[in-house]
């Protein structure tokens, strides 16, 4: 996504399983590679994360999309 990804919209390489397309390969952003999950961010399961993640992207959010 050459102008980053907006919050609550998903990565476009994401597959139909949730999988990126791009791991283990060069175009994979740094920010990606560099990212290590940890329980406070992954939670306790799937949905517990993608809450997690709403809330992330709700604070870091530019002030003119807060609601
Ligand atoms: S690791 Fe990065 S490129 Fe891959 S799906 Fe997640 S956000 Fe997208």
């Amino acid at each position: 996504m050459p102008r980053g990804k907006p919050a609550g919209v998903p990565c476009v390489q994401l597959d139909r399983e949730g999988r990126c397309r791009l791991y283990g390969r060069s175009e994979r952003p740094l920010v990606c590679v560099r990212l290590r999950p940890e329980p406070a961010m992954c939670g306790s399961s799937r949905e517990d994360a993608l809450r997690r993640l709403e809330r992330l992207e709700r604070m870091t959010a530019p002030e003119t999309s807060r609601g």
